[in-house]
């Protein structure tokens, strides 16, 4: 019975009542995924059943404070009971249910529990039953994994997929309370296999027309139809297992596996259209990688995801090149990484291999981060990114740009330089300090990009006629727009067309072949302008290695910079200009009513990021902010150092996330130690009408002093070790 007392007050307040409660509701539909901030996964080795403490470990992980444990189910090795037919038992397993153990005792500690399997190898005995299951050589022999020799690789176009995997999660689902399955290594975002079992030469017959093709790059026709049927199959299959393990427990998910950082080759925004949970099996670096390839993997995540959830797998082991799978990778580039998941909007998952580690030195670095995360929960909850300047993401550049059509014709040499006209336009931006997003090229809506005041494009030069139209809207609607080098010389899949699609908003037409790759070629300096800043003490600006010569067509701005071409840099004796002075645009700057144009007809980003030359840095900055025009940054950040830095409105307010990189070893591996940058003067952008009142350094636990000017907030933060994160509420 309800008093009247309690209904007079549940009266008067039924306005509050009705709001809080419909966001209550809101958030009850919301998956539990959805929500989740921390995950981990301990990944099992066949023998683990002997030895495997499972009271210790879910100990350890319900320290991390997670929300969800990943836990091997099943696929190669079962670690349970499994009465499916060439399911494999693991040989130790003995009268053990493995699996059981730990999901009870995961559930009893209140985590979510995620099956982790693998639908990628099976044993001998399999490939005797069913021949059909297994990848094929073009010979017709199985497909032996390189290490592991008694293992097979399964075919994706087969039923093991279909009917194998799928009675495997029912069995699982039917015995164990899983929250959500995922399967390692599948379907991946890297290259396409080529596989010649019947189904596949069925696929290849019936909706390729022809046999399997023997170059896997886009030059080839019947590999542009088979990447659209392989695209096709995964999403079928994404798909199919969705609905398998929501069969019994509607509130279940399955999660593949992406990842690939700014290198990927299957399309990431139709992989995004059928994810409702994307995990980046993007582990760590080794190499040459730079420290940032993780907050990369975070951008292109987020941007075919907006605010669906996206993990980033941390490997807590060395994975490095090579490899160590049993020893802790150096703690501070763990927690760099984990960082840096953080800081771009992604769900930290930290990963060990192994039940019965000898080192277990990394225990704590997680331990340390995750307490943290979870301390300050509230702050990673993300409801939009604060960001005016958005940087294209040229996903078919990447995958499939070449200058040619012979086996190794990469513009540049070599399949992995396509993804650096987007490493040098990163890092200029990264020590310009601007605040971005990346966009897909296949969402180039106008609600997407009417959010900014600019976009970027690192030679887009594999781009479709649907998307420059959206370009061209984006620019007719007041955008202001950076173009270098090749975007839009050629069609979504390489056909080279007679001109720049883009060659109205350029102001000029490609005029014969690309030149180069050149050394020693110049831009001159004919007359100042915003863009050349900082050169007044030149007329030369090192050239880019690569460009295409133009035809300028339109009457537009008295060109500022032009092309010197390539002479001698050996001997000196021979080291002077043919020709010093030619009517040749290096780049082209338009000042149109609303919007701005920059043009530049060489690769000056890719030729910033392989020879380091600030000067080209600086032209690239001076260039973003001269498409900004007059109107203030929403977020900016002056200081010394080399951060990458991400804004964030979140649930309770705001949130200026600062990662410091300021390291000897930002560019190769392993991060050893920190070295502390200093002060960093921030002003931030609220909404109209917002005050804030506090300021608060979330790593180093303390309050800043702040002012607050109409909607603009200054403070100081004193230093950055490794990570800050300044919660503004
Ligand atoms: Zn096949």
């Amino acid at each position: 019975m309800i008093t009247r007392r309690e209904f007079l007050t549940a009266s008067s307040g039924s306005l509050i009542v009705a709001a809080v409660g419909s966001r209550n509701a809101a958030a009850a539909e919301r998956p539990w995924y959805a929500t989740m901030r921390r995950c981990g996964q301990l990944n099992l080795n066949e023998r683990d059943p002997l030895t495997l403490d499972v009271a210790a470990w879910i100990d350890y992980w319900s320290s991390l404070k997670l929300d969800a444990l990943l836990l091997n189910g099943g696929g190669i090795v079962a670690f349970y009971p499994t009465d499916v037919r060439y399911h494999h038992r693991s040989e130790f397993l003995g009268s053990r249910d493995l699996f059981g153990e730990l999901a009870a005792a995961t559930k009893s500690r209140n985590m979510r529990l995620v099956a982790r399997m693998d639908c990628n190898y099976a044993y001998g005995d399999a490939l005797n039953a069913h021949p059909e299951w297994f990848e094929r050589n073009r010979d017709g022999s199985p497909r032996p994994h390189n290490e592991s020799t008694w293992l097979y690789k399964t075919c994706m176009f087969g039923p093991y997929f279909t009917d194998q995997m799928p009675a495997i999660y029912r069995e699982l689902n039917g015995r164990y309370p899983i929250d959500g399955f995922f399967t390692n290594g599948w379907p991946s975002t890297g290259d396409l296999a080529v596989c010649h079992c019947e189904r596949c030469h069925k696929v290849y017959r019936e909706q390729v027309g022809g046999v399997p093709p023997d170059r896997t790059d886009a030059t080839s026709p019947l590999y542009r139809k088979y990447y659209d049927a392989y695209m096709n199959r995964v999403l079928d299959v994404w798909r199919r297992w969705q609905a398998s393990v929501t069969e019994a427990r509607p509130e279940s998910v399955y999660v593949g596996n992406l990842g690939g950082g700014i290198r990927t080759v299957k399309n990431v925004k139709r992989l995004g259209e059928v994810a409702r949970w994307f995990n980046a099996d993007h582990q760590g670096r080794g190499g040459d990688t730079v420290i940032w390839d993780c907050a990369q993997q975070g951008r292109v995540a987020r941007a075919v995801m907006e605010d669906r959830t996206v993990t980033n797998v941390t490997g807590a082991y060395s994975n490095s090149r090579p490899t160590w799978r049993h020893v802790a990778k150096a703690p501070a580039e763990t927690t760099m990484w984990m960082a840096q998941t953080a800081a771009s909007g992604m769900v930290p998952w930290f990963h060990w291999l192994g039940g019965a580690p000898e080192d277990t030195r990394w225990k704590e670095v997680g331990r340390d981060f995750f307490a943290w995360l979870a301390a300050n929960e509230p702050h990673f909850r993300n409801t939009r990114s604060v960001a005016d300047v958005a940087v294209l993401y040229p996903q078919r550049t990447i995958a499939f740009y070449r200058s040619g059509s012979g086996p190794r014709d990469w513009r540049g040499a070599e399949r992995a330089q396509t993804a650096e006209y987007l490493q040098g336009l990163y890092y200029a931006l990264l020590e310009g300090r601007f605040f971005f997003d990346f966009v897909h090229e296949d969402d180039l809506r106008t609600e997407t990009l009417s959010r900014y005041r600019a976009l970027l494009i690192p030679n887009a030069a594999y781009v479709s006629d649907q998307h420059c139209r959206q370009i061209r809207d984006y620019v007719s609607g007041g955008g202001s727009l950076l173009a270098t080098f090749e975007t839009s010389l050629y069609s979504e899949w390489g056909d080279r067309r007679s001109d720049f699609a883009l060659a109205d908003l350029f102001g000029a037409s490609a005029d014969g072949d690309t030149i180069g790759p050149l050394g020693n070629s110049y831009m001159r300096i004919e007359r100042r302008h915003a863009t050349l800043t900082g050169f007044e003490g030149t007329a030369l600006l090192p050239g880019p290695e690569n460009r295409v010569p133009l035809r300028e067509t339109a009457a537009g701005d008295a060109v500022s910079l032009t092309v010197v071409p390539y002479y001698p840099a050996f001997p000196p004796e021979m080291v002077f200009p043919r020709t010093p002075r030619t009517n040749q645009p290096a780049a082209l700057f338009h000042d149109r009513s609303r919007s701005r144009v920059a043009y530049f007809a060489g690769d000056v980003e890719r030729t910033f990021w392989r020879s380091g030359n600030p000067d080209l840095g600086l032209l690239l900055q001076n260039t973003v902010r001269w498409l900004r025009g007059d109107t203030r940054p929403l977020v900016s950040l002056d200081g010394d150092g080399i951060v990458e830095t991400f804004a964030w409105e979140t649930e309770p307010g705001y949130a200026l996330h600062i990662l410091n990189y300021t390291n000897p070893n930002m560019t190769r591996g392993f991060i050893r130690r920190f070295y502390a940058i200093g002060a960093q003067k921030a002003a931030f952008t609220v909404s109209r009408g917002r005050r804030i009142a506090a300021v608060r350094a979330l790593r180093t636990a303390r309050a800043l002093p702040f002012s607050q000017d109409g909607d603009l907030v200054r403070f100081e933060v004193p230093s950055v070790t490794d990570y800050e994160v300044i919660a503004l509420t």
